[in-house]
């Protein structure tokens, strides 16, 4: 098949009726079934088509695109250097060749001599003069119009021509209803242009448009888009929030002798900021709905004695609380720390993760479902179906964002009395203001700004691989200073098996180099059992150096340790290299982070390293991150609801987000009948059938 780069010069299309469907079914993969996704099915630029300048003007010009006007006084398929098809026309001016590497026959009798062409490409200047190569063509009549608008560019899929994807929105655009959704008050105190003649201007701007702010999407019309597209995603977040408020949650609003003798049993005091949280989780717990709360910390800014509050507060008022991680690990560092704290206060606390044998598995679930654990820790096995809870009050979700939406989902389910549990979940990854209020649909958030005292800024390095002998040095030198370190391997995403290996000559190079130190080794394949001996012993001070993949990533807590190494730092992203990071700098002594890289670094790395050499704020860290990736893949697809925002930007349009939720609260908490009927339209016109993941 020959690849047309261009539109117009594709040849038409085949019969009618089964192309016809054939075209629905292309649209609908881009997501366009309705006149209205059509209609909303935006340029992602133009073509200025509008004007027609001489041959000659053309060729002078040079280098420039151009539209000329001639008619075909040549027409010949030449074999050398290959087969092609010429094409030449002429005006009163002069005449230029039109070259087709690849070409249908249809289109060499379409061309043929006499016939009155518009052609628009660059012009070049080859051996034979001046030639424009698969120029956009059409053929018209004497005299044929110009075009009164730019011509507008779609985004396109497989198999669309532009020429079929102006056709059928433009067949679209004379159906659809063009209610202003929006009401005239509004627009006027927002100074936003009307719906309709702002969708048509970006479909064709007149010649005369800002070009610049049409590219930019800073143009009015695009204003009035983006906002439209905001406003429908504010008033479904704000409406998934009033059908949760109409759902039952039992009242915990007991504060009783548990909480009251945990905080006092602590060995700190609680900062300022987990006090703050603590008070907005405690009002939430009272409540007679469900609580669905983000409780986001930095690593280390200690969001476990939180949630172990809000259990708290649950058992005190006869319910159950569930604690949810996602690596045995994690959950397990969990366990012991909040049992040690709890159980001599008469809290019962099971634990329940997958590699449990199965004995010890069924008697964990006996004790949940008895009633007589008043909290339960665990992983996913917390949420499989053979769990029944008591009375699950509350749940806690530790790294939130390493669940999906459907897990979250089951353990929120797990309530009785048809009475929905409280949830609070937590996330080191800090996310922005602006995401979180589009993206995370109905959730409160609460975060710990502050990190408690006494932690001495961690400074980080970037250092070249080939000075690993250095590195290995300082390693030695912190041991013996008492302190222990973390060696992390490079992240090898192609194979697991791969990464082990790295792993394993890692660890045993170690060893080599530090003889008269204790190397350990954790990593993904090993068992719970036998990863849970080394983290002990390292715990205990028993080793010095601790090689690891990533399964240290998430929330290992040893206070002790103040050297990390990070291998091949120019693999890992930044809210990974962070959280790593994170896992030193716990402890009152001054902790380091070596990024060890492998030069010469791309930009995106060097990018990354520097700035991570730079700050140690996640916040901080996490705008960056979304800059350099962008809030989809910041927020990994399960997340982002398949980035719900096609035309707003929530780094320059944060200001219409704020109109938009304004407008949002306005409209739904408005008794007219017609604010109900405008929400319902709006929903309608810019999420058809894609709320439902809103819910969630
Ligand atoms: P993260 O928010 O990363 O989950 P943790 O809850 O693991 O952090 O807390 C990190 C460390 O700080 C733990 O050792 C914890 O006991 C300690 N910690 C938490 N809160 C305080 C506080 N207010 N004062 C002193 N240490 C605290
Ligand atoms: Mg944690």
């Amino acid at each position: 098949m020959p690849a047309t780069k261009t539109s117009t010069s594709t040849p038409s299309p085949p019969p009618p009726s089964s192309a016809a469907k054939n075209i629905d079914g292309k649209l609908a993969k881009l997501g366009l079934r309705t006149d209205m996704d059509r209609v909303l099915h935006l340029p992602m630029r133009y073509e200025d088509e509008t004007e027609v300048v001489t041959i000659r003007e053309a060729c002078l010009r040079g280098g420039h695109v151009s539209q000329v006007e001639g008619v075909v006084v040549k027409n010949e398929i030449s074999y050398k250097p290959r087969r092609q098809l010429l094409v030449s026309i002429a005006d009163e001016t002069s005449d230029i060749q039109l070259r087709f590497m690849n070409f249908y026959g249809s289109q060499v009798k379409q061309l043929a001599e006499g016939t009155r062409v518009r052609a628009r490409a660059e012009v070049r200047h080859g051996f034979l003069g001046a030639e424009m190569v698969h120029p956009n063509y059409k053929v018209i009549n004497e005299g044929a119009p110009l075009p009164t608008s730019l011509t507008p560019v779609y985004p396109s899929g497989e198999g669309l021509s532009q020429t079929v994807l102006r056709r059928v929105i433009a067949d679209a655009m004379k159906r659809v209803d063009w209610q202003d959704t929006v009401p005239q008050a509004v627009r006027t105190r927002l100074n936003l242009a009307e719906f309709q003649p702002a969708v048509r201007l970006l479909h064709y701007p007149p010649p005369d448009v800002d070009t610049h702010a049409l590219v930019e999407r800073s143009h009015p019309a695009w204003t009035r888009v983006k906002f439209d597209e905001l406003l429908a995603q504010q008033l479904s977040l704000k409406s998934a929030q009033q059908a949760r408020r109409e759902k039952g949650a039992p009242v915990l609003a007991a504060v009783g002798s548990l909480s009251r003798d945990f905080l006092a049993a602590l060995p700190f005091k609680l900062t300022r900021a987990q006090a703050r949280v603590v008070d907005e989780i405690r009002a939430d717990l009272g409540e007679g709905y469900p609580m669905q709360r983000l409780l986001q910390g930095d690593v280390g800014s200690g969001k476990t004695v939180v949630a172990a509050l809000a259990a708290a507060q649950a058992i005190d008022s006869g319910y159950q609380a569930a604690l949810m991680a996602p690596t045995e690990i994690l959950a397990e560092q969990h366990f012991r720390k909040i049992a040690a704290w709890m159980e001599p206060l008469g809290v019962k606390v099971a634990w329940l993760t997958g590699s449990l044998k199965k004995k010890d598995k069924v008697a964990a679930s006996e004790l949940v479902e008895s009633g007589a654990a008043n909290l339960v820790i665990g992983t996913h096995a917390l949420i499989q179906n053979t769990v029944q809870f008591a009375k699950l009050g509350l749940v806690l979700v530790d790294e939130q964002h390493r669940f999906g939406v459907g897990q979250r989902l089951t353990l929120r389910n797990k309530g009785s009395d048809g009475l929905v549990p409280h949830q609070l979940m937590m996330s080191a990854t800090p996310i922005p203001r602006t995401l979180a209020m589009t993206y995370y649909a109905d959730l409160e958030v609460s975060v710990i700004d502050e990190l408690p005292p006494g932690r001495t800024p961690i400074v980080t390095r970037a250092i070249d691989q080939n000075r690993r002998d250095e590195v290995i040095e300082r390693v030695h030198a912190a041991a013996q200073e008492g302190r222990q370190v973390y060696w992390v391997c490079p992240l090898i995403e192609e194979s697991e098996a791969l990464q082990l290996q790295t792993a394993t000559d890692t660890y045993e190079t170690l060893a080599a180099s530090l003889p008269d130190l204790v190397v350990g080794l954790v990593h993904g394949r090993m068992k719970p059992a036998e990863k849970q001996v080394i983290m002990d012993a390292f715990t205990a001070g028993e080793v010095h150096v601790l090689v690891a993949t990533t399964v240290i990533e998430v929330g290992v807590d040893v206070p002790n340790a103040s050297l990390m190494v990070i291998e091949h730092a120019e693999r890992f992203g930044l809210s990974q290299l962070h959280q790593l990071r994170g896992r030193v700098g716990r402890g009152s002594a001054a902790s380091v982070c070596l990024l060890l890289y492998q030069s010469p670094l791309g930009p995106v790395a060097k990018q990354r390293l520097m700035t991570m050499r730079e700050t140690t704020d996640g916040f901080e860290i996490a705008r960056r991150d979304l800059e350099i990736r962008g809030p989809g893949e910041f927020l990994g697809a399960r997340q982002s609801g398949e980035a719900m925002l096609r035309f707003a930007n929530l780094e320059t349009d944060g200001w219409i987000v704020d109109q938009a939720r304004d407008v949002a609260a306005w409209l739904l908490g408005s008794d007219r009948p017609e604010a109900e009927a405008i929400v319902e339209a709006h929903l309608a016109r810019w999420l058809g059938g894609r709320e439902e993941f809103l819910k969630v």
